[in-house]
């Protein structure tokens, strides 16, 4: 079951919070906060669903309240209800030009606050869901390029604090034409779901990142992970879907669906553009291609990081000279 969705009350006034309160617990979570600064940081700690907000409270007031919340990432779509006894025409224009989403007038009516709360949780519930649909890959529910590029720029910035690792596998399927003109394209769509569920299988830490790069080329993100481990993580992946022994007549690497893996590594650190990982695990890729496919091709790069990746076959760790491109 869903947890019931969280409805932070912001009221200097018990009396206040407690008619608030009561009009709303059958159904919601609720926290409190008795002024504008705990109000800031209870919505910084509990990530709201929707906050009720009085206008007129000592000290940091409830417009404040709302400009602060509006300039925090976490929170700036939180939809904001403001709570008012001031039945004035001014005051709720200038709630509203600050984002907040509805106004409620004080004395509560516990009905139409019901009726108000529940109507934008519902659209915030939606919102919600739309977002997480335009970051998900329809066939294999994994993220899609978009939450990619997003994740890469998020991870890139947090990983060169420290100067940590930071690795990219990219994936492709071999002889994937062939398969889909023998089997059927159907066919080939399931092989992408089972291929991307492998994925998911194999790379399993809460920070990692599985996504559908487009066609059945795929990507794994690894934050602070270094290239042996990297690799291990790549070997997963092949073994993983190795196990599922996809019948391939068609593949020239063997009787059933193998993957090529370009796995690239280096270290973090500031100015390092967000897409040299994606680069280097393409040319890798590309690589373990060339070679014959079924294969793991991995390097690390450095800070002169134009520079492509060398190169290792991760199975032999000879050295190649050069790179195509
Ligand atoms: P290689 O071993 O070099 O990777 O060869 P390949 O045949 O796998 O690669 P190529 O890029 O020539 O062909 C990719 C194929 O993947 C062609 C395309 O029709 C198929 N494909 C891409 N997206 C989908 C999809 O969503 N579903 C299906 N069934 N096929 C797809
Ligand atoms: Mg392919
Ligand atoms: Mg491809």
């Amino acid at each position: 079951m869903n947890p019931r969705p969280l409805i932070l009350v912001v009221d200097d006034e018990p009396i206040n919070a407690e008619i608030i309160g009561a009009a709303l617990d059958e159904h919601y979570e609720l926290c409190f906060a008795a002024c504008g600064e705990e109000a800031v940081q209870v919505a910084r700690g509990r990530l709201p669903d929707l906050i009720l907000l009085d206008v007129l409270m000592p000290g940091m007031d409830g417009y404040e309240v709302c400009r602060r919340l509006k300039e925090d990432r976490l929170l700036a779509d939180t939809p904001v209800i403001f709570t008012t006894s001031l039945d004035d025409q001014m005051a709720e224009e200038r709630g509203l030009a600050l984002g907040a989403i509805d106004y409620v007038t004080k004395p509560i009516q516990p009905v139409t606050l019901r009726a108000r709360v529940r109507n934008h949780i519902e659209l915030k519930q939606l919102r919600d869901h739309l977002a997480e649909l335009a970051v998900t890959d329809a066939l294999t529910g994994l993220s899609n390029r978009r939450r990619l590029e997003q994740a890469l720029d998020s991870e890139t910035a947090r990983l060169a604090r420290n100067g940590d690792w930071f690795s990219v596998i990219m994936v492709d399927i071999d002889f994937f034409k062939p398969f889909n003109d023998l089997y059927g394209h159907p066919a080939g769509d399931r092989c992408i779901a089972m291929v991307a569920a492998a994925l998911n299988r194999a790379v399993r830490r809460a920070s990692d990142l599985v996504a559908r790069y487009g066609g059945e080329e795929f990507a794994c993100l690894l934050p602070g992970t270094t290239p042996d481990a990297a690799v291990t993580v790549g070997r997963e992946i092949q073994a993983q879907v190795r196990q599922l022994e996809i019948p391939h007549a068609r593949s020239a690497a063997g009787p059933w669906v193998t993957l090529s893996l370009g796995v690239a590594s280096a270290r973090c650190l500031p100015g390092m553009a967000a897409d040299l990982w994606v680069r280097n695990a393409d040319r890798l890729l590309y690589l373990a291609k060339a070679r014959g496919r079924n294969r793991i091709m991995a390097d690390s790069f450095g800070v002169e990081a134009g520079k492509p990746a060398a190169g290792q076959e991760a199975e032999a760790r000879e050295p190649v000279a050069g790179l195509g491109g």
